[in-house]
């Protein structure tokens, strides 16, 4: 066994062996310009973003037309919102997402709301959950654009978005949805489930960096979102730029595996990480699961442990590659914002780790990390004079501190 062993498969994945046989030909062989249309060498680029384009299309139960190369979903999140936002602003000002989407779908939202667009920043349930009701109350005759996240990057919940789907039909206000968590690891159908424009990124599903698409519904109803990149009109005029035929190739053969291996991924997936949860559980009291109990990305785990100082468990895990619920700003130490949405406090915040399992992760790694997580959490523990006194049976919250301001 490899260390150290990594557990950020939310952060991105592997590359699938197999994803970067399908790509090798494209590197160096075939280097044509899909959009010269004048010879062969064209030509067979073309062939092969036309094959990806169906393989993407597959998977989610669009049509090929309806398929829009990027560079990733960042820029999917980007293109759906303010292309939106530009296209029907005669239409209306209202956008509805919720406080805990990824950044690039509040950072677009936030530099709307400069140019004078109303957003609604909805708050989730304690489990990250945002409700249809939710989405229904809020909406208003001047809403043109809900954009909530699929499944959840940090805690793992998955949102109900065919129920969330129908009602934005009923209103008539289209959904976007970012679902570059969920693409190939859970099953999706865009009619069946409502959706209207769904960003999508290949490195978190086991394909390469850099490349992604984003799902535009071409009827019942038709979108029309503006150019966020012009020049040259590739892509519907929705996206211009040379496309990236190696990636998209990649993405494409990632979209293959992962229908093939989805069932199969998902099963094993599951045993491990209800392993490790289980083990970790009987191991340890004062340690909270983040996000929903049931609906939640499969091999994602968010488990705060109690008692213990997130930068001291970070340091006695060195073996495992995770990512702890703080982010590093420059001047401090800041809890993540979506736990800080759910109502966790800046203490069990900072003791948060995201664990990632996924296609590649083995048994033996699971074992291992339990082990270490357990041995490091338990030594840290050890050393908290709180913990002590929880152990020994005292209710902290009938305890008067002392005030040392
Ligand atoms: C990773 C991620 C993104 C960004 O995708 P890139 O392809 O890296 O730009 C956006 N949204 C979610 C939910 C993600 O997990």
């Amino acid at each position: 066994m490899k260390l150290p062993i990594y557990l950020d498969n939310n952060s991105t994945t592997p590359m699938d062996p197999r994803v970067f046989e399908a790509m090798k030909p494209y590197f160096m062989n075939v280097y044509g310009n899909a959009a010269s249309r004048n010879h062969a060498f064209g030509w067979e680029a073309e062939d092969a973003v036309e094959k990806a384009r169906e393989q993407v299309a597959k998977i989610i139960g669009a049509s090929s037309k309806e398929i829009v190369f990027t560079s990733g979903a960042t820029e999917s999140d980007n293109i759906a919102i303010k292309g939106a936002a530009e296209m029907y602003e005669r239409k209306g000002n209202h956008i509805i997402t919720c406080e805990i989407e990824h950044k690039a779908v509040l950072d677009p939202c936030r530099k709307l709301e400069k140019k004078g667009f109303e957003v609604t920043y909805l708050k989730p349930d304690k489990y990250g959950m945002v409700h249809p009701e939710d989405i229904e109350k809020a909406i208003t005759d001047k809403t043109i654009l809900v954009s909530l996240i699929m499944g959840n990057n940090e805690i793992g919940t998955i949102n109900p978005i065919k129920e969330i789907g129908a009602v934005c039909r009923k209103h008539n206000v289209i959904l976007h949805t970012d679902a570059t968590q969920c693409v190939g690891k859970v099953p999706i159908d865009v009619n069946k489930m409502n959706i209207d424009i769904m960003s999508i990124s290949a490195h978190k599903m086991y394909g390469p960096k850099g490349v992604g698409a984003l799902y535009v519904r071409r009827k019942s109803p038709r979108v029309k979102l503006a150019g966020v990149i012009d020049g040259g009109g590739h892509e519907r005029g929705m996206r211009s730029g040379t496309l990236n035929v190696p990636g998209i190739v990649g993405l494409g053969a990632a979209c293959e595996i992962a229908m093939q291996d989805m069932e199969k991924d998902h099963k094993r997936i599951m045993e491990l990480s209800d392993k490790f949860k289980t083990k970790i559980f009987e191991a340890l009291d004062e340690t909270y699961i983040n996000g929903h109990p049931t609906e939640r990305l499969p091999g994602n785990l968010n488990i705060s442990f109690a008692y213990v100082e997130g930068e001291g468990l970070m340091m006695g895990m060195k073996d495992l590659a995770v990512s702890s619920g703080s982010a590093c700003t420059s001047a401090s130490l800041e809890p993540s914002y979506v736990l800080k949405s759910l109502g966790i406090g800046d203490e069990l915040a900072h003791s948060s780790i995201r664990f990632g399992i996924g296609r590649f992760t083995t048994e033996e790694e699971v074992d291992y990390a339990v082990d270490n997580v357990i041995k490091a959490v338990n030594h840290l523990r050890e050393m908290s004079p709180l913990y002590e006194m929880v152990k020994d049976g005292i209710d902290l919250s009938k305890v008067e501190w002392q005030d040392h301001h």
